[in-house]
């Protein structure tokens, strides 16, 4: 499916806090709030803008409220001909005898210097307007006063900087006022030529400090070319000049066959690769996962900063992780921050496979194997299958154990943004490899033998369902967010259950489908809600085909993918890989 709008929460905010004395700078943040920005944009398009400084005075409320002024013009970009607009928000407060924006500036750089935000470089400069301007670079942001307007590029949102003649131009991905992420340009006249270079060279310098930035980096990426509607091709081609702008090395392998990612992550020389990527599906994202980790070297292998730009059906790890669109993933991409997301394995007959989005079983996985046919619908064969397995409703047997996770679930906005959640990063251990007997280095089983009965700290629940997903992520889909309580790492999955109890009519399952894109649904009192690390699976038939006990038809799936109808076990393993994501 293709995403054209992002969901505001998944997409985390970069926030930097300080204060002093009347004027207090309380937030650099990007643009998530539109009071702070919208006034006067003609296009609301905002590399500049859209990092903004909200200023609230907790002295004197009444005085000081941020009227953000933006200008915008239409330029043409010197480092690549093609027209770009130079957008730049001006922060003033209103109210002057109070304070004036210099003190904002001055603020902030008092609050910058607190954080040990030393002045990297500064010189003067020309800006679009034909403005003499100072401009300061520093650790984290590039930042000019113009006609007493504090203007601010945070470099977290820069993916490079390119020079022509004298011009040197800031390219960066930021959020426009509809919070979608969009690249955008700022470009500055110098003196010389040199001094362009001189400029360029020092935000190069600070954007790859210690060498981990993207110069220079080699970037994989796993093309399915029959990913949702076909589109993973284009939409690579829609950013790829992204990537070239932030100086990394590409590599393309478009997958030719089903099982392929597979083989490419068993197979891939890690000395020759950086990052890897999937354009893709979660399906294909779930190949390359499981080539990695058959590995004999897979500890190494799961090092590999892992990405995906989301071209599938579903996309739900790339909704998760804030990245529901190809210019927030190339983001992710280039900026090269990391997140631990958890691993899950599902044993059946013996025979493992790993996942990291979901088990599913019942009306979900009938949802998502049989609209497989209705594909040129989009996002929509979801909602439409969803209706006719309501219409039909089945109701299946089946016995569930599970190992409660430890911890109380509750609910966690900021998963999105690894910085920002206490529960995935705080206490965070790697997992710890066991060795077998042979010498072999494998994960720990947290299984027990099913032919015995359950160990104490395991519950059984033997009864008829309608749902049942265990998911390790917030979004199963774009449109479906399963659990609000769900972390990337907490090692643990969400099970979520619908039992077939009489007060499940139709009309209410109805509402709760209404309620999926919100996860409003699992609040529910039919619906039940677990933390788990491990869990067994012994599905039964379905009402429809009671009668002939046939399983006919019936479906398990594993990352939205058909697997076995057997028994299956489940378990996580926390933070295993490590994905791309936003900071
Ligand atoms: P979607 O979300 O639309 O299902 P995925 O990228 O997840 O898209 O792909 C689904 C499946 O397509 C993968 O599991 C993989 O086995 C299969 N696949 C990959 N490459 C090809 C190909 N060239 N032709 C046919 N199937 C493929
Ligand atoms: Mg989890």
């Amino acid at each position: 499916m293709e995403t054209s709008s992002e969901h505001a929460q998944h997409d985390p905010v970069n926030t930097t806090n300080g204060a002093e004395q009347q004027v207090i700078v309380k937030n650099i943040t990007e643009n998530n709030d539109s009071t702070n920005t919208s006034t006067g944009i003609t296009n609301p398009t905002s590399a500049i803008s859209t990092p903004s400084i909200s200023v609230d005075n907790s002295n004197n409320t009444s005085n000081i409220t941020t009227d953000s002024t933006t200008t915008s013009t239409t330029t043409n970009d010197p480092s690549n001909n093609n027209t770009a607009t130079t957008t730049t928000t001006t922060i003033s407060t209103v109210n002057d005898n109070v304070a004036s924006s210099s003190n904002v500036s001055a603020s902030n750089v008092s609050n910058a210097e607190n954080n040990a935000e030393k002045v990297v470089f500064e010189g003067k400069v020309i800006t679009k307007q034909n403005r003499l301007i100072a401009l300061t670079l520093r650790n984290e942001s590039l930042m000019w006063n113009e006609k007493g307007f504090v203007s601010i590029i945070l470099l977290s949102t820069v993916i490079g900087v390119t020079t022509m003649d004298k011009f040197f131009t800031v390219h960066v991905i930021a959020r426009n006022k509809k919070n979608v992420r969009t690249k955008e340009t700022a470009s500055f006249k110098c003196q010389s030529v040199e001094q362009a270079k001189a400029w360029a060279d020092a935000i190069h310098n600070v954007l790859n400090q210690g060498g981990k930035g993207p110069h220079g980096c080699r970037v994989v990426f796993v093309v399915n070319p029959f990913s949702g509607t076909k589109k993973a091709l284009s939409m690579l081609a829609s950013v790829r000049h992204l990537f070239d702008i932030a100086g990394m090395h590409i590599t393309v392998i478009e997958t030719d066959r089903a099982g392929h990612a597979r083989e490419i992550g068993r197979d891939i020389n890690l000395a020759t690769v950086d990052r890897l990527v999937c354009v893709s599906g979660d399906g294909l994202f779930n190949e390359l996962i499981n080539g990695l980790l058959e590995r004999e070297d897979w500890e190494n292998a799961i090092k590999l900063p892992l990405g995906i730009i989301p071209a599938g059906s579903g996309n739900g790890i790339a909704a998760s992780l804030g990245t529901p669109n190809a210019v927030s993933a190339a983001l992710a991409i280039i900026k090269g921050h990391m997140r631990p997301v958890d691993i899950l394995r599902t044993t059946q007959n013996g025979k493992s496979l790993y996942g990291f989005l979901s088990l599913t079983w019942a009306m979900i996985s009938d949802v998502d194997i049989e609209s497989d046919k209705l594909r040129w619908m989009g996002p929509a064969r979801f909602s439409v299958g969803a209706l006719k397995r309501i219409i039909s409703l089945r109701k299946y047997k089946g016995k569930i154990t599970f190992l409660p996770a430890p911890n109380l679930p509750e609910p966690h906005p900021e998963c999105v943004s690894f910085a920002n959640c206490a529960r995935c990063k705080d206490d965070h251990v790697p997992i710890p490899a066991q060795v077998r007997e042979d010498g072999k280095r494998v994960l720990p089983n947290y299984l027990y033998d099913v032919t015995q009965p359950p160990p104490a700290e395991w519950r059984v629940i033997d009864d008829e369902f309608v749902v049942f997903i265990a998911t390790n992520v917030a979004w199963i889909s774009t449109d479906f967010l399963a659990s609000l309580h769900a972390h990337l790492s907490d090692g643990a999955v969400d099970l979520v259950l619908v039992r077939a109890k009489p007060e499940l009519t139709r009309a209410k399952m109805v509402s709760l489908l209404l309620q999926t894109d919100d996860g409003k649904y699992i609040n529910s009192p039919l619906v039940e809600h677990y933390k788990v690390k491990a869990l067994y699976l012994e599905p039964g038939h379905h009402s429809n085909i009671s009668e002939h006990k046939s399983t006919e038809g019936c479906i398990i799936a594993v990352d939205g993918e058909r697997v076995p109808y057997t028994p299956v076990g489940l378990e996580v393993f926390r933070g295993l890989i490590n994905m791309l994501s936003i900071e």
